[in-house]
């Protein structure tokens, strides 16, 4: 019988079911074109995983081609039949949940536990979107002595660009939403999580989808230009931060292509002093700090604070932060992991050192790496920041890793107003228990997803996005679908 602190798969097992190869394409892992091998470390030790291929542009151009052929079969078969078979893709990957979510630790480091969580969540997407595959419509339009009709059609192949922070959600919100609404996809995952992607295309063809539709190129940032610069790619679908999305932007303006562009954020959470205190400190400490270590583009990284519940909040930080056990990816006990690869260690490390120099706040909290028994792996303590200057950098710009910024703030106005002063608008919390206020405050904030008195999540019945520097366009909901489809309008004289 297994205990309740048993993780769901252990590292030697996980270890065997990693795959061939990283480059899927036409419904197989394929070699890549220029023959060379990636090494992957695990951040969990800093160790060796093994060898995987990456995708370079011939690989690219390879995949688009298969892709579009395949796109116009899919477009034969009816809506029904897309129907069941993205249902049958969606059963496969449930059953197999275990496996997807154990290659997505070993690859990016993410606790077992948590994976097999954010797994069936990520699967959850492609289950929604197969029901939407038999249910689009258009619309009729006014237009006198005509029938005037518009009707939604796919853009044929989709270039989907994701991040390494969380393979398995990062993939669900792009691939069963272009498949329902008839496009294919090509997918380029970070070459710092390579290897999940291909895991979740290979269950897809073996459960029934046509080869071609979802075609895995993992790579860099070159890999991911090439893509976009591809000419049969017809809408590009982006996951990640602004500097890409800056030179990603300007080939879709050469290329007039459309964008989705899902960014970065730093999102404030606001605790007034009318709310479940306890309740909302905890919350805000595990989900800014612990969860996937901070590394969530939609993590409420900025914690602001009234005044009269101000030092309740930090005793409550203080303790929970220290509660997390951080700990190897399939660790019994662990609640934290380590941060995805050695690059972001380095870089979060930069930014504690920085802090300390230019005084943006006072520690509460961690502040350094674990060491010890951990030296080997990217592990880094819970950190929190309060008394945080609201114009410094550490206000202002994403971290990326365990981080909490806590502000101190006196009425609602002031709240909304340290909120708002700031480039990204991803999303929002607040707490209260007070139901005019919550309105109020989620009206006002300038975030494209509003959570109240709870953490949010990425349920796919609701459009996700970022405001401002943090993006533009939907994922999740009908308003994510109709992002992948262009409407033709048709003009009939009566
Ligand atoms: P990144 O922007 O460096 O890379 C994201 C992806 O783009 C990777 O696949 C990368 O290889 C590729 N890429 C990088 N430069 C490119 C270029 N010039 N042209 C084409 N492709 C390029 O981001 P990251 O470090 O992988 O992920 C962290 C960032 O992603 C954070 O800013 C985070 O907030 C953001 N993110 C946003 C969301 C969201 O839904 N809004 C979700 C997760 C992560």
């Amino acid at each position: 019988m297994t205990s309740a602190r048993t993780v769901p798969v252990d590292e030697t097992t996980a270890r065997g079911m990693l795959p061939p190869a990283a480059v899927y394409i036409d419904g197989e892992f394929v070699p890549n074109a220029t023959g060379e091998l990636h090494e992957h470390l695990h951040p969990g030790d800093g160790t060796p995983l093994g060898t995987w291929n990456l995708a370079g542009a011939a690989d690219i151009d390879r995949a688009v081609v298969l892709a579009q052929v395949a796109q116009k079969q899919w477009m034969r078969l009816t809506p029904a039949q897309r129907r069941d078979i993205l249902t049958d893709v969606a059963s496969a990957l449930h059953e197999r949940h275990l496996e997807l979510a154990a290659v997505g630790t070993l690859e990016m480091g993410m606790p077992i536990r948590t994976s097999v969580l954010g797994t069936l969540g990520a699967i959850e997407w492609f289950s929604y979107y197969a029901g939407w595959a038999d249910k689009i419509e258009g619309l009729v339009a006014p237009v006198p002595g005509t029938h005037d009709y518009g009707v939604y059609q796919p853009y044929g192949v989709v270039g989907g660009i994701i991040p390494w922070n969380g393979p398995a959600l990062g993939l669900a919100v792009k691939v069963p939403a272009a498949l329902a609404a008839g496009n294919a996809i090509v997918l380029k995952p970070s070459d710092f999580a390579p290897l999940s992607s291909g895991m979740f295309a290979r269950i897809a063809t073996e459960a029934g989808l046509p080869p071609g539709l979802f075609n895995v190129v993992p790579g860099g940032p070159d890999t991911g230009q090439a893509l976009c610069r591809h000419p049969g790619v017809g809408l590009i679908s982006f996951t990640g931060g602004n500097v890409a999305a800056r030179s990603i932007g300007a080939v879709a303006a050469e290329r007039q292509v459309p964008t989705v562009f899902e960014l970065g954020g730093k999102s404030a959470s606001l605790i007034f002093d009318d709310a479940d205190v306890p309740r909302a400190a905890k919350l805000a400490a595990i989900l800014a700090v612990a969860q996937n270590s901070g590394q969530g583009c939609f993590l409420p990284t900025r914690l602001l604070v009234q005044r009269g519940v101000y030092d309740q909040v930090l005793e409550t930080l203080n303790k929970t932060a220290s509660g997390f056990t951080v700990g190897r990816p399939f660790g019994e006990q662990t609640t934290m992991g380590p941060v995805a690869n050695r690059q972001s260690f380095e870089r979060i490390l930069g930014i504690m050192a920085r802090i300390a120099s230019d005084h943006d706040g006072s520690l509460l909290t961690g502040g350094e790496a674990v060491g010890g028994d951990l030296a080997d792996g990217y592990y880094l303590r819970p950190t929190v920041y309060y008394d945080v200057d609201p114009a410094s950098r550490l206000a202002r710009e994403e971290v990326f890793g365990p981080v909490l910024s806590v502000i101190p703030f006196d009425d609602e106005e002031q709240a909304v107003a340290i909120a708002n002063d700031n480039d990204f608008g991803l999303a929002g919390y607040v707490w209260t228990e007070s139901l005019r206020r919550a309105h109020r405050v989620a009206a006002a904030l300038d975030a494209g997803y509003v959570s109240v008195n709870s953490l949010a999540g990425l349920p796919p019945a609701a459009p996700f996005g970022g405001w401002k520097a943090s993006g533009h366009g939907k994922e999740g909901g009908r308003e994510g679908l109709l992002e992948l489809m262009r409407l033709k309008n048709v003009h009939i004289a009566l």
